[in-house]
């Protein structure tokens, strides 16, 4: 199977990202959520799961870890005391990623409804979902929604009168973009600092209160009722094979129309812009790089991106990923050294520091980023620059040391010639300044 182009609006799931119609309860069942969902949890946990493994649904928080073999790696019978949970991850803190915010926002219920579905089949006992703190009106919206569920018996007691009971809490966050990452989510939803565990064990085996968990992304959960409403192959038939299914693609930056827009997985780069967001500013030539899976991910010059796909494979085969899809494009006008290096400052900022190389290596790094911004130093500083995120990459407890590292590798990748002509620019000056 190959890319079958782009999307029509009668296969959009989120009919309602733009919250053109109310959030409430009886407009999302206008629009066809909680549609007799007891019909659609009849036919078993574990057809459901198998239902999402077919499907090709891949997690949408950014690793794109298969969400149907994440399910199964649940205790098909919970043993007395250890309950199975579902933790859903709204801390949507990745720069550049807005698009969780779009749905619990105006599609609420899709995510409440996924939660029980996602919940049923895995045996859990409850779902938290923890959202981000910066997110106020969306845990508002959350929890009105989550009220109103419970008062129309779609959740709690025998719910959607399938004869599961299941409770669903909305946990809201501090401000620490580390707490997206799980192990750090369940330590904070313990009462705990948000500070990483060590994997493995991975969540499935102990997670929340040492118990067998499941940590999925809001986009993820918020998309299986329409793909057991409409089928496995349904969905299975947009992108391409290992990419399927549609995604909610944030474009930011230089584009003349910014946008969240839900689309084919492996459309080409070109067309998602020229499609929804009008183009690139000041038109294609004026393309300089592009950051498309959020901030995590190095950077792609324009040459090399124009036509890849936008999906896991074809980010990865330019050096990139897909991460959380949200697209950051600059155009010439950017100064993609400072650029880079306000990035670093993010991770420093954001880094729980109890690893070494990511609690001394943020820093540094972003020392070193802000000389070169400043064109300071010599080549060799761009060397050790390298070979300090070399030493970070792969050596820290969580992902945060890896994509502190990776957009300045990208960076130096492929734009070391400019960093070395503003050194030559600032040398040249020095000497000058000297001669006279
Ligand atoms: P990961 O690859 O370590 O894990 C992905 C998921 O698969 C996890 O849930 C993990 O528990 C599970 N998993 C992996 N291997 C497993 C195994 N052998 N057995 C059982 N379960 C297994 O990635 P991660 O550290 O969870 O996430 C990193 C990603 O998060 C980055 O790609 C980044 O793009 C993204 N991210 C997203 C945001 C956001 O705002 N959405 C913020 C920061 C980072
Ligand atoms: Fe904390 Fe950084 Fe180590 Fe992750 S890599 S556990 S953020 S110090």
């Amino acid at each position: 199977m190959g890319y079958t182009g782009p999307l029509s609006d009668k296969d959009r799931i989120f009919t309602n990202v733009y919250g053109f119609q109310s959030p409430d309860l009886k407009a999302a069942q206008a629009r066809g959520d909680w549609d007799n969902t007891k019909a659609l949890m009849a036919v078993g946990q574990d057809a459901i799961i198998d239902a999402v493994k077919a499907s090709g649904l891949r997690g949408r928080g950014g690793a794109g870890f298969p969400t149907g073999m994440k399910w199964s790696f649940m205790p098909k019978e919970p043993k007395p005391g250890k309950p199975n949970f579902l933790v859903i991850n709204a801390d949507e803190s990745e720069p550049g990623s807005c698009k969780d915010r779009e749905i619990i926002r105006h599609d609420p219920h899709k995510l409440i409804e996924g939660a029980l579905i996602a919940s049923f089949a895995m045996r859990a006992r409850a779902c938290y979902i923890y959202i981000r703190g910066e997110y106020i009106r969306e845990a508002q919206a959350l929890e009105k929604a989550i009220a109103e569920a419970y008062a129309a018996g779609l959740v709690g007691k025998n719910a959607a009168g399938s004869g599961y009971d299941f409770d669903i809490f909305c946990h809201r966050g501090a401000g620490a973009y580390i707490c997206g990452e799980e192990t750090a989510m369940l330590e904070s939803l313990e009462g705990k600092m948000g500070r990483p565990r060590l994997k493995p064990p991975f969540p499935a085996g102990a997670g929340l209160y040492g118990c067998p968990t499941t940590v999925n992304n809001v986009e993820s959960i918020a998309v299986v009722p329409t793909i057991l409403r409409r089928g496995a192959s349904w969905f299975a038939g947009f992108g391409r094979e290992k990419n399927e299914g549609t995604k909610l693609f944030q474009i930011s930056g230089h584009v003349n129309k910014p946008a969240v827009v839900e689309e084919s997985m492996s459309i080409s780069f070109r067309e998602l812009i020229d499609r929804h967001c009008g183009g690139i500013r000041g038109g294609w030539d004026n393309l300089l790089a592009v950051i498309p899976g959020g901030s995590s991910v190095p950077l792609v010059p324009a040459a090399e991106i124009m036509d890849a796909p936008m999906d896991f494979d074809g980010l990865k085969a330019v050096g990139s990923g897909l991460g959380t899809a949200a697209v950051i494009v600059m155009d010439k006008s950017t100064d993609i050294v400072r650029a880079i290096s306000r990035i670093s400052y993010f991770y420093k900022h954001e880094s729980c520091g109890q690893c070494t190389p990511c609690r001394e290596g943020t820093g540094w790094m972003w020392r070193i980023m802000e000389r070169l911004r400043e064109g300071d130093g010599s080549p060799e500083l761009i060397d050790k620059l390298y070979d300090v995120t070399k030493q970070v990459e792969g050596h820290t407890i969580c992902a945060l040391g890896d994509a502190a590292a990776w957009p300045i590798q990208g960076l130096i990748k492929h734009f070391r010639p400019e960093i070395e002509r503003r050194m030559a620019e600032r040398n040249g000056g020095a000497m000058l300044e000297a001669a006279e």
